[in-house]
This record gives C-alpha cells, structure tokens and sequence, in this order.
C-alpha cells in the first residue's frame, strides 16, 4: 500500500516537472527569431484557424500515429513534449511509462478540440487546467499562458493570465459560429 502510494507520488513529481519542461520549451518557442527552430516551427499552430471547422467526433486516423494535421504541428509536439518526456523516461523508466502513455491518449484524443481548444471550459476549470478559454488567451496574446495541461508553471513565474468569463464568446464572435454550433452539439 505504501509503496504502491510511493509510486503514485513519484509519477505526480515527474508529471511536475515535465510540465515544467514544457512550460519553458513553449516560452522559447515564442521568442521570434529567424533562428530560433522551435519558433518556426510552433507558429504553425497559431496560424490553424481552429474554429473553422467541426470538431471531429473521432481523430483522423494520422492522429493515431502522432501526425497533427502537418509536419510542423506534429515536430512541435514531439519537440516540447515527446522528446522531454522520453529523456525523463530513461531516467524514471517506471514513471515515465505511464507518463508516456498518458501522454498519448492526451494528445490523440483530448488535447485538440475537447479540452485544449475548447471554448466552453471556462471558470474553475481553467484555474487549474491549461484548458479551455485559459488557452485560447494564449492564441491571442502570446507572451501569456504557456502551460499546457495545467496551468501551475504560469502561476509561479509570472505570466498567467486569468480569462475574462465572457472571452470565449467575444473571441468567438465573427469567427466560424456555423463550426460553433456544431460543436456545441458534441458536448
Ligand atoms: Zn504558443
Ligand atoms: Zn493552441
């Protein structure tokens, strides 16, 4: 019992300083530079309109392999997410398993449009979740809210922003209701 509360404990620390990890990849990846690698290759998500299309109910069958739509927001992910955690995992092999394979489920079947790119997260869930409109700020200032999957990192150093409660909608507004209403739908 005690040991197996132990593990538990362990993989929490890793999943903590993973997202540390990550927190600090996404922050260099928005220092615009000709040659900053991870900036040229991380604008690519900026520049999907992710609301200009239904959510799909389903993943495409390339997000089963880890392709993300194209080459540049597959690397990005692989980048500030995959290679960090496959570095811990040669340390923390036990831990960082499971990690891995959380970390799979995560990207394939909710970051996307269930909870990363959500709008209708909002109020607690964004407090402790980098999900949602906590997110979505992101998209529109980029020096704020780095974090992904939890928002703690943004918090401790100083670049969290908390979403006004109507930011979905006003950032939504102009921008693809017919998707909205669709996705609304899936929820
Ligand atoms: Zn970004
Ligand atoms: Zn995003």
């Amino acid at each position: 019992m005690i040991e197996s509360l132990q593990f538990v404990v362990s993989v929490l620390a890793l999943f903590l300083l993973w997202t540390c990890i990550i927190y600090w990849l996404h922050r260099i990846s928005h220092i615009k530079h000709a040659k900053n690698p991870l900036w040229i290759i991380h604008r690519a998500h900026h520049r999907l309109p992710y609301f200009s299309e239904a959510p799909r109910p389903w993943p495409r069958l390339g997000q089963y392999f880890f392709w993300l739509g194209n080459w540049k927001e597959s690397l990005d992910v692989i980048f500030v997410m995959t290679i960090p955690l496959g570095l811990l995992t040669i340390v923390f092999p036990a831990q960082g398993a499971c990690l891995l394979v959380f970390h799979y489920f995560y990207e394939v079947f909710l970051s996307e449009s269930r909870l990363d790119h959500n709008p209708y997260l909002t109020g607690r869930w964004t407090k402790f979740f980098a999900w949602g409109s906590f997110h979505l700020v992101h998209h529109v200032q980029l020096q704020k809210n780095f974090c992904l999957m939890i928002t703690l990192w943004d918090h401790v150093f100083g670049s969290a922003i908390e979403p006004d409660p109507d930011f979905p909608e006003k950032f939504l507004r102009g921008k693809a209701l017919e998707g909205l209403k669709e996705r609304r739908a899936l929820i």
